[in-house]
């Protein structure tokens, strides 16, 4: 009998509702739900085309094991494999200590999955070293957010949007990347014609092409733009310096930093009209409610921290949070990196939004667990997890939903990572990513359709998700795997606890655990629970016990959670991409998002329509660029840096100033019979976040 069923879209951070209809255990259709306040109804191209990545295409359907490297994997009994696995693990960890192996997880997962993992790491085995693919997308808003306003919780919500008088856009293309975002900031439009919308990007985007103001800044001089924009509202008195006095703190030394950004230095800095850096400081200081929304072009960024700080000065500066269309609005990139973060999904990072740093916290997560302690030593973030493995530092890695051989940058130096571990288990969904290649164990994770659990999106949103239909072949849920993992590897290393730490049989049981770790904190959800959820649909956090709805917005009352109440500007100042244009190297490669796809392709990648728009990666150019290389439209190009070289086809960029080169990132080796734009892109990193510059780097480019 046909039936539909809640869900979410895997895709990106909106974080969009969808209804799955199934048959027979087959998925049929899929639709935008109606009564999801992320999207009410409607989903973009790729969302819409989800029950065609259903089924069995392409699907990891049963556990294998490789005898050798570069010998086919062979299939293995479910027993067997787990077995295998815990002996390989407890043999590495008894040898060599703990932080010998590592966990390299990812923001498609659930909460409840994210949570597991976290547990088996730092609560059974006793290492930090479990981070995820959202630290390339994530940990600089992670960063600006607790450096600023003390906690990593975007203040903002979609209704904003409605309600904004000015909306920067920076580092971001919603048009492409965040499409259902994009079409309520056209409508907010329409129902507003007022509104002022500034889009900031090196490129003219789509999102760009509807701006009042589109700013083409200069690749990495964000901060500039930003201290240029408070120079200029300091100037003119543009400030709120009661809100300024009572909520915040640190302001006088911005101040007197902001001082040297004069708009005709800003105009130097960032390659842009002096008059369009005051025109855009007056407009958001006075068009009424101020909202900024912001994604990769500020994380991926060796100073990604201080990009997103520097924005969020400005909203400190004018009194704009806390309220009706105004604050600063992180806009997720994965479906559920939030929901990671809650439970402490990355190397820094404890449950409910603690700090590895802090003892105190640490010492709560360990009472929470009935451990011990959690150990101190912070583990490795994503980049040098990989370069452990190179090293041999790191033996063992286990990774799960995710494909790092192509989504990490400075391919090359991955791939030599994975190639030098001991023993590489690849939980997933999909038989043949780049990285299955160098899995010694493949283990066949439930996928889209299949699975239970929670998700939330850029606006703090809870949605309980639904499975359609049952698992396929094999495949198992990926908390499962984990907890049978943590059972069978904690005999192994005779830890006494092990059943009492993993005694989930549901997944349901793993929500109310994190549940219960959120008392009191900035997240604090004790008064959801799933039969919520499914009764009064999808929430906003925090929602403590006792509450009849989630908070839309945070700081109204102008109290931060930091010490002593107060927001925190802190000094930022102008600083240059992790690379620069030489002789050797004169053009910058920015990469993007194409609108039908989605990270490595290995969903989209699968549904012959998503290439009707585009079916190829094209590098796109400058007109002058091509003519001084003898290029046309079309030819086949050599794209190289002193990381690698890819052959692409070129074609002319209109949206593009001369010296700018731009290509989509998605595409691998499956696709390219060579390398994708990670081969090209380094592996500097933030200071704060360890958020690699995946945004750009500098190139040659020369015909084929
Ligand atoms: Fe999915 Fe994002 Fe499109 Fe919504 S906007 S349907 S979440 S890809």
């Amino acid at each position: 009998m046909s039936q539909e069923v809640k869900s979410t879209c895997c895709y990106c951070g909106v974080g969009c509702g969808v209804l799955i209809r199934a048959e027979g255990g087959v998925i049929t259709s899929v639709r935008g739900d109606p009564e999801h306040p992320a999207n009410l109804g409607r989903l973009c191209t790729k969302g819409a085309s989800l029950h065609l990545t259903a089924g069995t295409a392409n699907r990891l359907v049963h556990p294998a094991l490789r005898p050798a490297r570069g010998e086919p994997a062979q299939g293995v009994a479910w027993d067997d494999a787990l077995e295998h696995a815990s002996e390989r693990f407890a043999q590495i960890i008894r040898t060599h200590g703990p932080d010998a192996v590592a966990f390299y997880i990812s923001g498609q997962l659930m909460t409840e999955d994210y949570y597991v993992f976290n547990k088996l790491a730092k609560g059974l085995i006793g290492t930090n070293n479990v981070d995820t693919n959202s630290r390339l997308c994530m940990s600089s808003a992670v960063a600006g957010y607790k450096q600023t306003l003390g906690a990593d919780a975007p203040p903002s919500c979609y209704d904003d949007i409605d309600q904004a008088g000015v909306i920067l856009i920076a580092g971001a293309n919603p048009a492409i990347a965040h499409p259902i975002v994009f079409r309520r900031i056209e409508d907010a439009r329409v129902a507003n014609p007022d509104l002022k919308v500034i889009v900031v990007d090196p490129r003219r985007t789509e999102s760009a092409a509807i701006a009042d103001l589109h700013l083409p800044i200069k690749p990495g001089s964000d901060i500039a733009l930003f201290n240029g924009m408070l120079h200029v509202m300091i100037g003119e008195g543009l400030i709120d310096e009661t809100y300024i006095a009572e909520h915040t703190e640190g302001f006088a030394e911005q101040a007197a930093i902001v001082a040297e950004y004069t708009p005709m230095r800003v105009a130097e800095l960032c390659g842009i009209p002096a008059s369009d850096i005051v025109r855009a400081a007056r407009w958001f200081a006075t068009r009424g409610p101020a909202l900024s929304l912001y994604c990769q072009g500020l994380n991926q960024s060796a100073h990604g921290t201080h990009n997103n700080a520097a924005l969020i000065q400005l909203h400190l500066a004018c009194g704009q949070i806390g309220k009706a269309g105004a604050g600063p609005f992180s806009l997720t990139g994965q479906p559920n990196a939030m929901g990671g973060r809650e439970v402490g999904g990355l190397a820094n990072l404890l449950s409910a939004h603690r700090d590895l740093a802090n003892p105190q916290h640490r010492a709560e997560v360990a009472a929470l667990w009935g451990i011990p302690e959690v150990p101190a030593k912070p583990g490795k973030a994503a980049v040098d997890l990989f370069k452990a493995l190179a090293s041999g530092e790191i033996k063992a890695v286990w990774i799960a939903c995710t494909n790092p051989a192509q989504s990490l940058p400075h391919q090359a130096a991955v791939r030599a990572g994975l190639a030098n571990a001991e023993f590489v288990v690849l939980q997933e969904c999909f038989a043949d990513t780049d990285t299955a290649a160098y899995a010694d164990l493949l283990l066949p994770a439930t996928g889209w359709g299949e699975k239970h659990g929670t998700v939330t999106n850029s606006e703090r949103r809870i949605t309980r998700v639904q499975a359609a239909v049952p698992p396929t072949g094999e495949a198992r849920h990926d908390w499962q795997i984990v907890v049978d993992f943590a059972r069978r590897l904690g005999r192994k290393l005779d830890h006494a606890a092990v059943d009492r730490l993993f005694p989930y049989a549901s997944v349901e049981e793993i929500f109310n655990e994190h549940r219960a770790s959120t008392a009191g904190r900035d997240l604090d959800i004790t008064g959801l629970s799933y039969a919520l959820l499914e009764q009064q649909g999808p929430q906003q956090w925090p929602f403590p016990q006792g509450a009849t709805a989630g908070r839309a917005r945070l700081y109204a009352d102008g109290r931060f959670p930091t010490a002593n109440g107060r927001a925190r500007f802190v000094s930022v100042q102008h600083q240059a991409t992790a690379e620069q244009a030489d002789k050797t190297y004169p053009l910058s490669l920015l990469s993007g998002r194409m609108r039908d796809q989605w990270h490595g392709m290995s969903r989209t990648g699968i549904v012959p329509r998503l290439f009707n728009l585009e079916d190829e990666p094209l590098l796109q150019m400058h007109p002058c660029d091509m003519r001084h290389r003898q290029l046309e439209d079309g030819d086949l190009v050599r794209l190289f840096n002193r990381r690698g070289e890819i052959v692409v086809r070129v074609a002319a960029g209109s949206g593009l100033v001369r010296g700018r080169t731009w290509l989509p990132m998605h595409w691998g080796n499956r696709f390219m019979n060579g390398a994708g734009a990670n081969a090209l892109l380094g592996d500097a990193v933030d200071p704060w976040s360890q958020q690699p510059e995946l945004k750009h780097t500098t190139v040659e480019v020369a015909k084929s």
